[in-house]
């Protein structure tokens, strides 16, 4: 059971502006005399209750349905008390501030969750998914964060650590005969079992790969002489009017950004400013922000004019650009070259496209995806964050290092302690609180 003396917290949990049912969400370790000031009685369990919603003075502020949900059987674990009154601003807030008069506090964002987590509803890789099923943009990242919210990417991490366990007791079991020297048989042993561990740990980094680009999407920088049609690319992209297109040399003065979608994974492109010198002191400027932006991409497009071929300024840009960064070469204006002119020299590895005619660009979509590594599983990707890929890549280094210290058991252990501290920052056991702070201020308040 609870303590009585957890607080009270109460907030709007529906979106700011007018709808037709508006909720109000109360959550603690007693609600029992708040319940009893707003609705004249505790509401029977888990009941849909008609009611009406009660001021100081026994005036009714607002009717509509109370539901209680006795501890532990509620979202946060706590006593929850849900008003679902009418969906405008001034009624809420007239409900929200008799709550406040009863008793409660203002919820923090994501303090309800926050709660969930703490009472043991849903470890922290799941409470975040709470957050990115409210943020997801795509039905495809919408159901990530579902498969992550049901628990299937903190089954996978908990598999692991499990396996992690298993190793560590076979190998702390020996520390306490240092003297002794390893056998054959149990450095095979470790051997087999770290390798194991080793390709299950990969099996979930990709997948978590795959959530994370799903989440966070991929830089993608267009980058191209002036007029190779950028800006007239990125509005086809978009499928909008964004970048201002002219026909002079040199009008793209700023890194204009766009997000599109292409299945479900964002993708934030980024038009450039010409990458070519220039006296002029604004266009200039451009330029030394788009060799900024270059050096942070996850891959560069580099559009070509095809009614021009391959000439002197594209190699000298193409040789400009960071060599580390992936690069997907595209060669624009296709409807200008005669059907029957041959193809350019070299030209195969070319994703040919119009960004007049549209010719080409559905191929180009599917050539971004591969580029920025989207390879969609059967099985469905789960959400996750860049902080679990941080957590799992540790744990993947410090496997490798176990695996150079077979013999020390000592050493060995120390290395699979620290791959399970990584893997358990993910679901949240021993994860520091500024961490926590952190993770849930993002959360919008009455989640
Ligand atoms: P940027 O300077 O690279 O951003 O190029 P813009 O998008 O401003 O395009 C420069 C000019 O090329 C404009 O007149 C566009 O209409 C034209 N253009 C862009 N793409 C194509 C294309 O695929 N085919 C043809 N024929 N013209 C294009």
């Amino acid at each position: 059971m609870l303590p009585p003396n957890v607080d009270t917290i109460a907030a709007v949990a529906t979106a700011q502006g007018r709808g037709g049912v508006g909720v109000i969400r109360v959550s603690g370790g007693d609600i029992e005399a708040l319940a009893c000031g707003i609705l004249a009685k505790l509401p029977a369990p888990r009941l849909a209750t008609y009611s009406n919603f009660l001021d100081a003075n026994g005036d009714t502020l607002d009717q509509g349905i109370a539901l209680y949900f006795p501890s532990p059987h509620s979202y946060t674990g706590e006593h929850v008390l849900e008003l679902q009154g009418h969906g405008g601003p001034a009624v809420l807030q007239m409900l929200l501030q008799r709550c406040l008069d009863l008793g409660a506090r203002l919820a923090h964002p994501g303090e309800f969750t926050l709660r969930a987590f703490l009472n043991g509803k849903l470890d922290l890789a799941q409470a975040e998914s709470v957050a990115d099923l409210i943020e997801a943009n795509s039905a495809e990242a919408a159901r990530s964060a579902m498969r992550s919210l049901r628990g299937e990417f903190s089954n996978a991490v908990n598999k692991l650590v499990g396996e992690l366990i298993h190793l560590r007791m076979l190998v702390e079991a020996m520390l306490d005969f240092p003297e002794e020297e390893v056998a054959v048989d149990d450095i095979e042993l470790r051997d087999t079992l770290l390798s194991q561990l080793q390709s299950s740990l990969q099996n979930t980094l990709d997948s978590a790969i795959q959530g994370s680009l799903l989440r966070e999407g991929a830089q993608v920088v267009i980058a191209g002489q002036p007029n190779v049609g950028k800006s007239s690319l990125l509005n086809r992209l978009a499928g909008e009017e964004l970048a201002l297109v002219s026909a002079i040399p040199g009008t793209t003065r700023d890194v204009i950004r766009q997000v599109i979608q292409i299945r479900g994974v964002p993708l934030h492109i980024m038009d450039t400013a010409g990458l070519r010198a220039s006296q002029d002191e604004i266009e200039s400027m451009g330029i030394a922000l788009t060799h900024q932006t270059l050096r942070r991409a996850d891959l560069i497009l580099i559009l070509l004019d095809a009614s021009q071929g391959i000439t002197l300024e594209d190699k000298a840009i193409i040789e400009d650009l960071p060599a580390d960064i992936p690069r997907l070469l595209v060669m624009n204006k296709i409807d200008l070259l005669q059907t029957t002119s041959p193809d350019l020299p070299g030209s195969g590895s070319f994703v040919r496209v119009s960004a007049k005619t549209e010719v080409g660009i559905d191929e180009l979509r599917v050539k971004l995806l591969e580029a920025v590594g989207w390879r969609p599983q059967e099985s469905g990707t789960f959400m996750a964050r860049e902080r679990h890929l941080r957590s799992l890549n540790l744990a993947r280094t410090h496997l490798t290092q176990a695996h150079t210290v077979l013999t020390n058991s000592e050493l060995f252990a120390e290395e699979l302690r620290l791959a399970q501290r990584a893997l358990n920052e993910i679901v949240g056991e021993f994860t520091p609180d500024d961490l926590l702070g952190e993770i849930f201020s993002r959360f919008c308040i009455g989640k």
